[in-house]
């Protein structure tokens, strides 16, 4: 069943930490040996690097080397909290490990002295059964990857030992719990057996019994849980040391499992970093009533309030808080019921945070009534949090505003300008897509945009559901509440256009079977019809069955604190890609600075207006063609009037018309005849200019300024649509700024041919309509041919600006189709062969070279032309920074992407500022910043 429900609980480790593992994942993992880092040290030199540390050796800057958990662990015991005695194997040793690639530990680990230390520390032996030394055997990445890899507790037991610890402790039940626990997870985590059976045999035994909980089994009751353990798994291995070496191998190989590569590449984190393994002496809670185990954040993660909150479990150990199968009770209730301990942790809690500066998820055991400190680190929030817990520690005087600023995780901010799904609602998700344009919108599912049209006219929410959309969808995009589409990357028609609307949309859901003739869509095993509800989430690409409540995020005094500290420190402007007036109005609200990109042929997807511009397409003469462009050119005067009133005393950016022409050309029979009729030609005529405009590439084919080339009288009526416009708006006392700009140059030639004709045009319109003002004009920066000659292109005369039309300039660039290459940069992703997405982040090396070569040769040729960003990257938060680094002047993004650019923009200046007064010790690892150690981050 594809069917899975989920309890949304974005915070809570234990949502995203579940332990299910697919029957393919030993293969997966043992095919996977990752040769990264080739220039990395060869081990001949491997004598003299040290492996090993103990807790007194690190401190917490060392997270590269010791994982983020590895080096909290040594800085909590610096600050001489109660840390259980560990030592930590470096990452550098994981890497070795791939490396090396026998299967087995690199020859020069060696840790036998560290053993030893732990041996001193605790008083007990590691294997000996008189007094037995357990420990856990922990990963810890230098990025927090949250239940992504793999961990074993209780390590060091067998038959022997076990009797050891009853002789020792007393403690039969305790003694056959624990060693329960360790066959269970050293069966699952290092041998890879399924994990089903050894559940079985527990809930056999309790139902035999007819008890339900962990709690009522009895000593002799867990010593028969292991017996029928070791039937279904003879070969865990009894000699201590061996378990230890195999313990470690499992947990460097879950490195590589699936899950951890996949949120990886979610998440930006190289492959390249590897895992560090603490081994780590064992507190137990699970001893008696004295002991227990928690997880508690400094605030809520929730909501932000500044409040200790957390959960504990008496008589537990730390998996089973995690695994829910008990409910835990607030910390309140341990306060009441071991007030010293409390207060211990609530003093802990405190310190921690103040230490960090940023609010702290720890983790801890409680043991005989001693509290043990096992983990801590800047806990994972939502966006609600993230805003509030930044506004209050400034407030509170713990941080700048320009260090609370860089605590924002800039990309997650669009949750405070759309609905959002009740994180608290049962959901069954039915299927996944691409989060293409954030929200969440409920309603009937409907298959054409004439039936969202029609069913929203009759008051209905609809989610139209399309294999992909196109230009002639629009207006059903419009109407519908939400997009679903089975195909199609995040810079599809479909998610370009619904950020762009401010609708909600998942693209690329390929599992999803849409039939738009029958009008079904089947998701794995759910079928369903034309207006069955179903809900969907574009901020994370579910897809639900039926209704999920919403809430909506409204005006947030500290959102609004925050985006006044970005705006304060910011260098980049930050502008819109608005088609229409009401796109222009909801970004200007959002705090746009103008429009980047005006797309001029999105004036056009109205049925009647796309009809005259079908008539010009269809035209067999010029005269034809200039009758139709005339009345395109009516329509296009009033938009760009109205646009540049709602920007008004602000940049308008207007592209010339740009995709190929046969997108708006009829498909259908029925749609051709309706043509014929409308421009009074036979249907063999459109039929066949149909035919000739089609074309086998057409991103690489006839569009952008080779329009112009061919058919200058449509960027002249462009021109004078502009001018005039302009000219109407100037005498009705505003302040228009248009600005004219040509798409997919690839030559200074191109320019020279056009520029004059648009300057002719404006001119004479301007002339005409009595009225002086300026109109600069610049080129798209989207072809490498471009970019490679980019002093050309911007010696032209005038030309006055260069905007990097990022979109196109990846797909030209890496050579993938924006449209296809949703069918394979999934599988690229998941094999490594990329970190990101290069359609939603900027590829620095490759597209970004590019871009600096360009920049190079065009301020060597006319310093100080302005240089702009108008593709999809502009408001995506890493890109943000590289366009700062690079001296943009300004980025053009979705409306709705607004203000999590000018986040990103004010964390890119604060960045820098922080880095400069470094040495002051002002910068600190932030959640929105892993601090690469200098490292080369691939
Ligand atoms: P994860 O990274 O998945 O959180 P951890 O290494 O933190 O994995 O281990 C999970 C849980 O195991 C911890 O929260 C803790 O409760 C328990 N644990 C780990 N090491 C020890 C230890 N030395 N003593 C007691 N419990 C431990
Ligand atoms: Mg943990
Ligand atoms: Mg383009």
């Amino acid at each position: 069943m594809e069917h899975k429900t989920t309890q949304d609980t974005p915070w809570f480790r234990g949502a995203a930490r579940s332990r299910r593992r697919s029957a393919a994942r030993g293969l997966s993992m043992k095919s996977q040996a990752t040769p990264v880092k080739p220039d990395a040290p060869a081990s001949s030199a491997a004598d003299t690097i040290k492996r090993v540390y103990l807790l007194d050796e690190g401190n917490k800057d060392m997270k590269m080397l010791l994982g983020g958990k590895g080096a909290n662990l040594c800085e909590m015991a610096k600050l001489e909290l109660p840390v259980p005695p560990a030592f930590i194997i470096t990452t550098e040793t994981c890497l070795e490990y791939f490396r090396e690639g026998t299967g087995n530990l690199p020859a020069a680990l060696d840790f036998e002295e560290q053993l030893k230390a732990l041996e001193d520390d605790t008083g007990k032996k590691f294997g000996n059964p008189q007094n037995p030394l357990l420990v856990s055997v922990r990963s810890g990445a230098p990025a927090s990857m949250p239940g992504m890899m793999d961990t074993v507790l209780n390590l060091g037991l067998n038959d022997e030992i076990v009797q050891g610890i009853i002789d020792t402790t007393g403690n039969e039940r305790f003694a056959y719990d624990t060693y329960r626990r360790f066959l269970n997870m050293y069966s699952d985590v290092v041998m890879d057996l399924d994990k089903e059976p050894f559940e079985e045999v527990i809930s056999e035994i309790k139902k035999k019994k007819g008890i339900k909980l962990d709690l009522e089994m009895e000593a002799s009751d867990w010593k028969e849980v292991v017996g029928e353990f070791k039937k279904l798994n003879p070969n865990v291995p009894t000699d201590p040391r061996e378990q230890l070496r195999g313990a470690i191998l499992a947990v460097f190989r879950s490195w590589n499992n699936d899950r951890a590569i996949r949120y990886r590449s979610y998440n930006g984190i190289p492959d390249a970093w590897g895992t560090a393994v603490s081994v780590q002496a064992m507190a137990y809670g699970n001893m008696n009533d004295g002991c227990g185990t928690g997880v508690a954040f400094s605030r809520n993660p929730s909501t932000g309030e500044n409040k200790f909150f957390g959960e504990f479990l008496p008589n537990a150990a730390g998996e089973d808080v995690v695994a829910g199968i008990r409910t835990p009770q607030p910390l309140e209730e341990m306060a009441q019921k071991w007030p010293e301990v409390y207060a211990e942790l609530f003093k802990y809690q405190g310190q921690l945070e103040k230490y960090y500066g940023d609010m702290q998820d720890i983790e801890f055991t409680v043991e005989n009534g001693r509290l043990y400190m096992l983990q801590c680190r800047n806990g994972k929030r939502t966006a609600k949090a993230s805003v509030k817990i930044a506004v209050d520690m400034v407030k509170e005087g713990t941080l700048t505003e320009q260090e609370a600023l860089l605590r924002i995780p800039a990309n997650q901010m669009d949750f405070f300008l759309h609905p959002t799904l009740d994180p608290k609602a049962e959901k069954t998700v039915i299927g996944e897509g691409l989060p293409a344009s954030p929200g969440a919108a409920t309603g009937k599912i409907v298959f054409t945009p004439d039936d969202a049209e029609a069913m929203a006219n009759l008051g209905e929410d609809v989610i139209l559901v399309r294999k992909e959309t196109t230009p002639e969808d629009i207006h059903g995009m419009k109407s519908a509440q939400g997009v679903l589409t089975a195909l199609g990357g995040m810079t599809s028609h479909a998610a370009v256009v619904a950020r762009g609307m401010g609708k909600c949309c998942v693209s690329g859901c390929t599992a999803a079977e849409v039939d738009f003739r029958a009008k079904t869509l089947k998701l794995g095993e759910v079928e369903l019809k034309e207006h069955d509800v179903i809900t969907i989430d574009g901020s994370t690409g579910e897809v639900y069955l039926g209704t999920v409540d919403r809430r909506s995020a409204t005006e947030d005094a500290d959102f609004q604190t925050v985006l006044k500290w970005a705006d304060d420190l910011r260098q980049l402007k930050v502008l819109t890609n608005a088609d229409t007036p009401e796109q222009a109005k909801t970004a200007r609200s959002l705090g746009a600075q103008g429009i980047g990109l005006c797309r001029s042929e999105h004036m056009f997807f109205a049925p009647e207006r796309i009809s005259a511009m079908r008539a010009m397409i269809v035209s067999e003469e010029k005269k034809e063609r200039l009758e139709h462009l005339e009345t395109m050119g009516a329509f296009q005067r009033d938009d760009i009037a109205k646009i540049l009133e709602e920007m008004d005393g602000l940049p308008v950016t207007i592209r010339l018309l740009d995709p190929p022409l046969h997108e708006f050309l009829p498909h259908s029979l029925d749609e051709m005849q309706a043509l014929a009729d409308t421009v009074g030609k036979p249907l063999s005529v459109v039929q066949d200019r149909v035919a000739q405009l089609q074309e086998v590439n057409p991103m690489l084919g006839f569009r952008g300024c080779r329009l112009s080339v061919v058919y200058p009288e449509i960027t002249e009526m462009q021109a004078r649509a502009v001018a005039s416009a302009a000219a109407t708006n100037k005498k009705a006392g505003l302040d228009p700024k248009p600005e004219i700009m040509v798409p997919v140059v690839s030559t200074a030639k191109e320019l020279r041919l056009i520029v004059p004709r648009i300057q002719a045009a404006v001119a004479d319109e301007l002339k005409k309509a009595g009225v002086d003002m300026d109109i600069p004009i610049g080129t798209m920066m989207e072809l490498p041919r471009a970019c490679q000659t980019a002093d050309q292109i911007v010696g032209t005369e005038g030309v006055e600006f260069m905007s990097f039309g990022t979109n196109d300039l990846t797909q030209s660039v890496w050579g993938f189709s924006r449209d296809d290459a949703i069918k394979f940069i999934g599988r690229y992703q998941e094999q490594g062969l990329l970190d990101f997405d290069p359609f939603a982040r900027i590829d620095e090396e490759g597209v970004g070279g590019l871009i600096k070569t360009a920049l190079e040769k065009a301020r060597a040729k006319q310093p100080g032309t302005k240089v702009g960003i108008c593709g999809e990257h502009g408001g995506e938060p890493k890109s943000v920074h590289f366009f700062h680094s690079q001296g943009f002047d300004y980025v053009s993004c979705s409306p709705f992407r607004v203000p999590i650019a000018r986040i990103a923009a004010g964390q890119a200046a604060a960045q820098e500022l922080l880095k400069k007064s470094a040495g002051d010790g002002l910068y600190r690892n932030s959640i929105t910043n892993v601090k690469r150690a200098g490292k080369k981050t691939d």
